[in-house]
């Protein structure tokens, strides 16, 4: 994460609590209401202690009966009774359940937008960001900004309460605490606002720190720390970085130095001001009980923690509307691939008309135009970065074209229902990925049930994976990966793709595109993967994504492109003949082959 402090204005730091909040209450009315009522009666318990406190004070000042006396201090037992019996059933017993539901439901939700976002949602690195943010704290930060609130609420309504408590005993002695109170709460702004001037430069400091750290721990560097002198330049650093902490450190604590003597002054200012003029009312005026100055001390020192409390939760409000802000773009996404009405069926063909397509501003496909029909195997070729891929993405609709269209069976694929256009399309990615689940799991990526044990075992056969499937102790329902268990198993490059392309021959898919899928096999798997694909994609549409010549040469239709135009097409033997570019780079890699030969 980066150290640079994101602020916001206090307009937009409302708008985005008024989400959250909005957000909190739509999932759980019943667990944020409680908590803004517990918060409420917390605050009033404050007044309410105090003043009936203070009434059987009065009572013994008084000197009434021991009965009048006895009932008092009942109705305060009862009254505190009831109150803590309020107080842990909601802490103990409604807020943890309820507040697990809401966890579970909220993070349903995001998991749900989660995967419904646009693939171009992730180009941005800002939106990737708030996304990660989100799905990782959203449970935290959401309950924290009704937790906030409910403690607001608390500060303000116990200084309301202890405020009018001690304004009945007497109005002067009520302004001057409120008076000192406002005081310390000016200090506490100054104080906290040296913290952040500070946190800025340490959060600097703390941040070279955990890289030098990393640095001397982290494998990826040992060669380097081993066989360079960079580590004696890492060492000074650290030195260097750790004086400047120590120098600010002590600048930092004479700032609060002042401050604390400044506020001490103040406390014992107020408290000599307390005594003295409640001593005077008490013993010389007569015109207040004892009760009346209990109420006066005790109230100054709740009424200045309630103020220091308030500001900070304010403050802290005011932070968490930084990430509350975060949450409230990711929710409010717009997703732009909508998925159209009309039902697809079966997969005649499909054409790309003058499509142009660019990621945010930058352009990758110019005015490219090709049709395939069933059955047809075709290779787009062409070095990194000519656009191969993109054209398979726009293929699935994972992103939209930016001009130009693509037609389905002859319609704009637009209007075909989003799951049914991707239920036809079966793709491995270059970028392969293997998931925490079981083999049988991963190769369905879906839920597995023993009727599909043959489907699992065939697929992996013919993705060259049986050899290493035999080896694996639980067979299919081996766990992969140790993210959920120590005793998972970890596979190879070469082993995750294969598990890749199981996926794809465990569907029946009409279209299958495959990005460079042998990329990470040697030359006997690539092999034995061809035969498996000539069996599994028999009658089917094909895609290949390839600088394997060996694939080219055997497919109806090859399209050579560079920089996103498509320069040359045809069939490999009409290429070669041409003598173009593609011709090129199939007689660059024979020649290749040709002199690692013995
Ligand atoms: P190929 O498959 O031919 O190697 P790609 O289709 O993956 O090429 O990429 C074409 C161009 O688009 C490249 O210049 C690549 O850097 C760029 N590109 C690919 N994906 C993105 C993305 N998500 N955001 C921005 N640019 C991208």
């Amino acid at each position: 994460m980066s150290n640079k402090k994101e602020k916001v204005t206090l307009k937009q730091s409302l708008k985005n609590n008024k989400f959250i909040l909005g957000t909190a209450f739509k999932s759980a009315p019943g667990l944020c209401i409680m908590r803004l009522v517990t918060g409420f009666l917390t605050g009033l318990n404050h007044g309410v202690v105090i003043y009936l406190t203070s009434e059987i004070l009065n009572a013994l000042d008084r000197r009434e009966s021991f009965e009048a006396i006895l009932w008092k201090i009942a109705t305060m037992a009862i009254y505190l009774l009831a109150y803590q019996l309020f107080y842990s059933w909601h802490w103990k017993q409604y807020n943890p359940k309820r507040k697990l539901r809401f966890i579970r439901d909220l993070h349903k939700r995001f998991f749900v937008k989660a995967s419904q976002i646009d693939l171009s949602s992730y180009d941005s690195p800002e939106f990737y960001n708030d996304f990660v943010y989100s799905m990782e704290t959203c449970d935290k930060s959401i309950m924290n900004t009704v937790d906030t609130l409910a403690e607001i609420i608390r500060c303000l309504v116990a200084s309301v309460s202890v405020f009018s408590v001690v304004m009945s005993v007497d109005w002067i002695i009520a302004l001057v605490i409120l008076g000192f109170s406002i005081a310390s709460m000016i200090i506490h702004i100054i104080e906290n606002g040296i913290w952040y001037k500070y946190e800025q430069f340490f959060s600097k400091i703390w941040g070279k720190d955990w890289y030098i750290s990393r640095f001397f721990s982290l494998a990826d560097y040992a060669k380097e720390v081993r066989l360079t002198r960079i580590s004696e330049n890492m060492k000074d650093e650290f030195y260097k970085n750790k004086t400047e902490e120590r120098r600010l450190i002590i600048k930092r604590q004479r700032e609060f130095l002042v401050l604390n003597v400044i506020g001490s002054l103040l406390n014992i200012t107020e408290n000599a001001f307390i005594i003295l003029f409640m001593s005077y009312h008490l013993m010389v005026t007569h015109t207040i009980l004892i009760g009346g100055f209990a109420i006066a001390i005790t109230s100054a020192s709740k009424m200045r923690g309630m103020f220091a409390e308030l500001q900070w939760r304010l403050a802290e409000i005011n932070k968490q509307s930084v990430f509350a802000d975060k949450v409230r773009r990711f929710l409010e996404a717009e997703v732009k691939i909508i998925s159209g009405e009309r039902e697809l069926h079966s997969f005649e063909s499909i054409e790309f008309k003058n499509v142009s397509f660019a990621y945010q501003d930058k352009m990758v496909l110019e005015n490219v135009s090709f049709k395939i029909n069933k059955g047809d195997r075709i290779a787009l070729v062409g070095y990194n970065g000519a656009g191969k891929t993109t054209i398979t993405k726009l293929m699935m609709r994972l992103y939209d074209t930016t001009e130009g269209e693509i037609l389905v069976n002859g319609v704009s694929i637009k209007e075909y229902r989003l799951d049914m256009l991707r239920e036809k399309i079966g793709a491995v990615f270059q970028d392969y990925k293997v998931f925490a689940a079981t083999v049988a799991e991963n190769v369905l990526a879906d839920v597995y049930t023993p009727d599909k044990e043959q489907i699992v075992i065939n697929a992996l056969k013919d993705s060259t994976f049986g050899e290493k499937l035999n080896a694996l102790p639980k067979g299919i329902e081996t766990e992969l990966t140790r993210e959920f268990y120590n005793d998972g198993t970890e596979l190879s490059g070469g082993e995750s793709q294969k598990i890749a392309i199981a996926r794809v021959f465990a569907h029946n898919n009409e279209l299958i595109v495959m990005d460079e899928p042998s990329s990470a096999l040697d030359p006997i798997a690539e092999y034995n993967l061809n035969v498996g694909i000539d069996k599994n994609a028999r009658g089917k549409t094909v895609v290949f994504i390839t600088h394997r010549l060996s694939t080219t040469r055997h497919v109806d239709m090859i399209y050579m492109l560079e920089n996103g135009k498509i320069i040359e097409s045809g069939s490999h033997d009409a290429l070669i003949r041409d003598g173009g570019k593609y011709a090129d780079m199939f007689n660059l890699q024979a020649s290749k082959y040709k002199a690692s030969e013995p």
